[in-house]
């Protein structure tokens, strides 16, 4: 383990070109429970069951009610030590991208600002029908309504069986071609297409550095593994590092 951190220590230090991917489990230490671990369940539901645009179609209160759920459950949280050390990346290295699935906005809250949110914002909402996008905080209308047109507003997410804005994949996929140095932090590495982008990075050439307390699908890719928490591991590398 020491080994495999300092090995990490050494490909970071030389890095000019840098893509961080992150996953559900960067926010794991904030309290944010992930989709696949335990307390996934919200009632009787799974996030599976809730987050597709069948169920918005069939019972929108319900699903608006679960985001809202989320929402309150993300304000109550703050940004860990993972992604104040992600943060601070933007300003250590020639260029760098964070691609995130993260929905709940704490890389933002942590001050990341070159960033892609691949999967979309909790607290944002957009028009069923218009193009209108918003930030947006759940009120007292259970069944938001779009100021501009009247139709109802659906959460600004990706949802399960929809796919990412092609423009946000281009940049992901542009900045994982050129990257001399790929982290993959917390994610299970399931959900295409972010959990190809390390893929590519590695056969352009990249180092591809992956942390997690558990081994994934393309664990055995990876340059250097480390079985760890994010908000331990990152700022062990970081201090080590020097930056
Ligand atoms: P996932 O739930 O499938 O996997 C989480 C991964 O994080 C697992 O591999 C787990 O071992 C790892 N992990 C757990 N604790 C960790 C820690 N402390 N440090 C590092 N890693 C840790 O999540 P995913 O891969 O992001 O994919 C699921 C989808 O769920 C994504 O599309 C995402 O948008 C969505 N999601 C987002 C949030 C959020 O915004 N916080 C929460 C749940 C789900």
């Amino acid at each position: 383990m020491v080994d495999e951190i300092t090995r990490a220590v050494e490909i970071l230090k030389t890095a000019k070109t840098v893509a961080v991917l992150t996953g559900a489990g960067v926010s794991a230490e904030s309290n944010i429970p992930t989709f696949r671990g335990e307390g996934g369940l919200w009632k009787k539901y799974r996030a599976e069951e809730l987050a597709t645009p069948e169920a918005f179609n069939r019972n929108p209160e319900l699903v608006w009610e679960w985001y809202g759920y989320r929402q309150k459950l993300v304000l109550g949280c703050r940004p860990n030590p993972a992604h104040e050390v992600i943060e601070k990346m933007e300003d250590c290295f020639d260029d760098f991208l964070l691609i995130t699935q993260n929905v709940d906005g704490l890389h933002r809250r942590a001050g990341s600002k070159k960033m892609l949110e691949l999967h979309g914002n909790l607290f944002k909402s957009r028009c069923t029908v218009g193009r209108t996008i918003l930030d947006f905080t759940l009120g007292d209308d259970p069944l938001p309504k779009c100021e501009s047109c009247g139709a109802l507003l659906r959460p600004h997410i990706v949802w399960f069986g929809e796919s990412p804005d092609p423009m946000k994949i281009q940049l992901a996929v542009e900045h994982s071609e050129k990257c001399d140095v790929f982290l993959v932090i917390g994610t299970s590495a399931m959900v295409q297409p972010a959990a190809y982008l390390p893929l590519i990075a590695k056969k352009m050439g990249a180092k591809v550095i992956e942390i997690n307390p558990k081994s994934t699908p393309i664990t055995n890719d990876m340059d250097v593994s480390i079985r760890g928490k994010a908000g331990e591991i990152l700022p062990e590398i970081w201090t080590k590092a020097g930056f």
